[in-house]
């Protein structure tokens, strides 16, 4: 445990998704050893998905893990530490600002915030029952528990076509359930969705209930049209439906939109000198890693700048 309430960092980093953990690796070569608060998942969203195709550099594209771990060495190589801890409380009326976690207090004179975002869940009868014994928000994670089994994949984006391809690796039969009667996600994805045997799509429908016993084993559809129910038996859900910022901590000291997320310039500054943002948690819109990545390096290029102006 690294607990180091006497001393004041420079810069320390909240999140270590592909923003924290980019924010880490140009804090780092700018000399201001940053330190990266890792929180519940180390690397992020990333970390839970199989291959990603569209991050420049990798033609063959790179398993998420693996780019996870790429990012992390690097900013280990200039000098960043990974400490393996969540913010539970912040600081930001008092300078340095104070930074709470399980393990201890940290003082920071700027902070990047990464916090990203969380799944969204259903919000229906029998969803939190059923995680992790059917339901589920990772098909990396957890695709393999459902070999030649019948899936739905919930959503309409391009996380739910991806993983929903994905998915047809282990399952008999995927079927896509949206409550609109188009989809949201990119033309590509949408085609090699369509041309896969395997998927079929139910439009206009939601779930309104997940069904088990010790494990799921049906869910009830309402087409949202007409109004019309049915009970539809299926080995497992997986629900890919967009996601909130992670953004509780800083409510009531930092600007947000109506939706909670992070208000920044377009230099990733908050409203609050020396408090930085990057990534999901300041963009509902791209949800991409390279734009978290570049809006990470440009949050600690900002806050490099920001620490040699209290300098002067
Ligand atoms: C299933 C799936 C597939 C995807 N596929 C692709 C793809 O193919 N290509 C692509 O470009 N993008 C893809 N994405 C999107 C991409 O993963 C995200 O855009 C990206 O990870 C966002 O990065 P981020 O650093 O902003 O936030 P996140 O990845 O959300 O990381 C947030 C970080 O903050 C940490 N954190 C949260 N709260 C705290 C706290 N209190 N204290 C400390 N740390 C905290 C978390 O532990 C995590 O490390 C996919 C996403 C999903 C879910």
């Amino acid at each position: 445990m690294t607990d180091s309430s006497e001393k004041v960092y420079q810069c320390i980093i909240i999140g270590s998704g592909p923003a924290g953990l980019s924010a880490a690796l140009y804090a780092a070569r700018a000399d201001l050893a940053p330190i990266v608060l890792s929180g519940m998942d180390l690397g992020g969203q990333v970390s839970k998905t199989d291959n990603i195709e569209n991050y420049p550099g990798f033609v063959d594209g790179i398993q998420g893990p693996d780019l996870v771990a790429s990012f992390q060495q690097q900013a280990e190589r200039f000098g960043a530490e990974i400490v393996y801890d969540s913010a539970t409380a912040v600081d930001l009326s008092q300078r340095p600002f104070k930074v709470t976690t399980y393990g201890g207090e940290y003082l920071a004179e700027a902070l990047i915030i990464t916090t990203g975002a969380s799944v969204r869940e259903l919000g229906v009868s029998g969803e939190r029952e059923f995680t992790g014994k059917g339901v589920s928000y990772c098909a990396t994670c957890d695709g393999h528990f459902f070999k030649e089994k019948d899936l739905i994949v919930v959503g309409g984006g391009d996380s739910a076509l991806k993983e929903g391809i994905f998915l047809t690796r282990f399952a008999k039969a995927v079927t896509i359930v949206h409550r609109r009667d188009e989809l949201r996600g990119g033309v590509y994805l949408a085609n090699k969705a369509k041309e896969n045997p395997k998927i079929d799509f139910i439009w206009d429908t939601v779930i309104t209930e997940v069904i088990g016993d010790d494990t799921v084993n049906a869910v009830r559809l309402k087409n949202v049209k007409t109004g019309q129910e049915e009970v539809r038996d299926i080995d497992g859900v997986f629900v890919f439906i967009g996601h909130d910022p992670n953004t509780e901590l800083f409510k009531d000291q930092l600007e947000m939109d109506e939706n909670g997320y992070l208000v920044v310039d377009q230099h990733m500054h908050t409203n609050l000198p020396g408090v930085f943002a990057a990534g999901e948690v300041c963009d509902p819109h791209f949800q991409q890693v390279v734009i978290s990545a570049g809006m990470g390096a440009a949050a600690a290029m900002e806050a490099v700048e920001y620490l040699e102006d209290q300098e002067d």
